[in-house]
């Protein structure tokens, strides 16, 4: 799985979001988002994701922390599709000590439905 973590994995072309991989600023489109909420290193917290399966919404909340991209505390994770290079991503934010970590990383899953529907 290619992540993109350097300070230019994250473009903007006249405000628009550019892809990490194929760099196009007009092909992203936003297919989900996923939230965890965690106070300081606690082992519970929340986990709330509202994504597209095959192109439909749906809404889950769990406690289930493991995919949090914050080891400590809170974690946000935006996915994307590029229908330039038919490929998913996620955007993540992991709070950690007073930094916020951005990453912008491929998504396996979501790029095969998108290959599945684009090819
Ligand atoms: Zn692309």
């Amino acid at each position: 799985m290619e992540k993109y973590v350097n300070d230019d994995a994250i473009k903007l072309d006249c405000g628009n979001l550019c892809c990490p991989r194929c760099g196009d600023a007009f092909g992203l489109h936003s297919a989900g988002v996923e939230v965890w909420g965690r106070s300081h290193d606690a082992a519970q917290g929340l986990h709330v994701s509202i994504n597209e399966v095959e192109f439909k919404p749906a809404l889950v909340a769990t406690t289930d922390l493991e995919d949090n991209p914050s080891s400590r505390r809170q974690g946000i994770s935006v996915r994307f599709w590029c229908e330039q290079c038919a490929a998913g991503f996620a955007l993540t934010f992991a709070q950690h000590k007073g930094s916020e970590i951005v990453t912008f990383e491929e998504h396996p899953e979501l790029t095969k439905v998108v290959m599945k529907y684009m090819t």
